[in-house]
């Protein structure tokens, strides 16, 4: 097969404690293949002469912590050799945390509960990635809880997720509603939307940690790794804080913010460590644009599977209106005087508001609530999956949707959500 591989190849060798750094924008993919020594991305160890794909506009670093030789076949948009990275730092972190997590299981207690903060684009799910997966290849099996919902690595936009870390992350993709996940619709890809609501759910995520650690004594001692939103100002500091205090977090990891440490050493506890980080040089910054494109490739990763390797195939179909019931979280903001007594502004923000089915519904996406009934808090159920609302028809009073699953629905409450998705297929 390599033979008929026509695109430029090119050999390069890394030094120890070097990273090669790659970047493929747009359509473009190269395949990478370790030939000599060793080497491992994000955490993620390369198999020896196993070729990858990379692809999806990636933007990786390929470290040795001894030497090695890389293959590249075809022509990256960006590569090049460092030897100026933190790895060394994240790595005594990592090994930190594992005398944690010794210790927690030689005591029967919690291991460390750690939150990674920081600016937008400086590395946060990165470190994530490199702590866990290290974890894992360590005999662990921490938590991961993702409270970014605007790039969530758990599920689509708009969710908050917690997921049990079995095995190191795959190298090509990142996989969807992975196996063991446990997902919250929230609806919205900032915390500014709905703050309350989205408290709410950071601290449901928290019950369901507990819950977890509670079944599983691995779970237990292996802690947790809480990757957040870039947004550290005001509410968005706020919303950290929250998270570190519902967690009783052991220790935060600021990526490049001197002030934010400085306000968590004020703000928290003095029992928790606050670690400042440097971020690595190849981290990339993103602009808006790339965020929105990266957020619509993602919901179609979730129904079609990666780009190009049609590895998923949706189904459409037709549910009527009496088959499902549509809500929101949130009710529009209503004065103060005009409450119930004892209810507050802010209630109405985790308030279940039906939602009349029109045509305004199409290209949105919904979650599907695990609720069997509202009797049960739908507001903080867990969800089933998402579906797109591709068509609806009034006249017939059908909805038309783009499922993961065939028909029927197994649950029939439905979550309205801010994100949108055009079904180009
Ligand atoms: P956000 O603000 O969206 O939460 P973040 O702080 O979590 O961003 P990452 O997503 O971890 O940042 O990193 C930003 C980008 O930089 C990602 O595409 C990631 O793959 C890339 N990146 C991170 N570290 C490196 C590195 N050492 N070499 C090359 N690319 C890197």
């Amino acid at each position: 097969k390599e033979e008929e591989d026509t695109r430029p190849m090119k050999d390069w060798i890394l030094v120890q404690n070097s990273e090669l750094r790659l970047e493929v924008q747009n359509d473009n993919s190269v395949d990478i293949q370790l030939l000599f020594g060793v080497a491992e991305i994000f955490g993620t160890e390369m198999a020896k002469n196993m070729r990858y794909t990379i692809s999806n506009q990636a933007k990786i670093a390929i470290f040795t912590d001894i030497s090695c030789t890389i293959r590249i076949l075809g022509s990256p948009d960006i590569a090049y050799v460092s030897t100026d990275t933190p790895m060394h730092i994240y790595r005594n972190t990592h090994f930190a945390l594992e005398h944690l997590r010794r210790t927690a299981q030689q005591n029967d207690t919690f291991g460390p509960k750690v939150m990674v903060c920081g600016p937008t684009d400086v590395g946060k799910s990165t470190l994530c990635r490199l702590l866990s997966n290290y974890a894992v290849r360590s005999g662990h099996q921490p938590i991961l809880v993702d409270i970014d919902v605007g790039q969530s690595d758990i599920s689509i936009p708009g969710s908050i997720g917690v997921l049990p870390i079995e095995r190191p992350a795959g190298i090509e993709e990142n996989e969807f509603l992975k196996p063991g996940s446990l997902v919250y619709h929230y609806g919205h890809n900032n915390p500014a939307s709905n703050l309350k609501f989205y408290d709410t759910l950071v601290s449901k995520t928290f019950e369901m940690y507990q819950e977890r650690c509670k079944e599983n004594p691995t779970n237990k001692y292996s802690g947790c790794i809480i990757n957040t939103c870039g947004w550290i100002d005001g509410s968005g500091y706020k919303c950290l804080l929250h998270c570190a205090k519902v967690y009783e977090v052991d220790a935060v990891l600021v990526l490049d913010h001197e002030r934010l440490c400085i306000d968590f050493q004020r703000d928290l506890p003095k029992t928790t460590s606050i670690i400042r980080l440097p971020k690595s040089g190849g981290t990339v910054v993103r602009g808006r644009e790339f965020r929105k494109n990266h957020r619509n490739n993602v919901v179609r990763e979730y129904f079609y599977g990666k780009k190009g390797s049609l590895s998923l195939f949706p189904f459409s179909f037709e549910v009527p209106f009496s088959e499902v019931s549509v809500y929101k979280i949130g009710a529009p903001e209503v004065p103060e005087s005009c409450l119930p007594i004892g209810a507050t502004a802010e209630d109405g923000n985790t308030q279940l508001v039906p939602v009349e089915i029109n045509k305004d519904l199409v290209n949105r996406i919904v979650s599907l609530s695990m609720a069997t009934s509202l009797e049960e808090n739908v507001v903080s159920c867990s969800s089933a999956g998402f579906l797109c609302i591709t068509a609806v028809n009034t006249d017939a009073e059908t909805i038309t949707v783009l499922s993961p699953a065939p028909s029927p629905l197994p649950r029939k409450f439905l979550l309205l959500s801010d994100i949108e998705f055009v079904d180009f297929k």
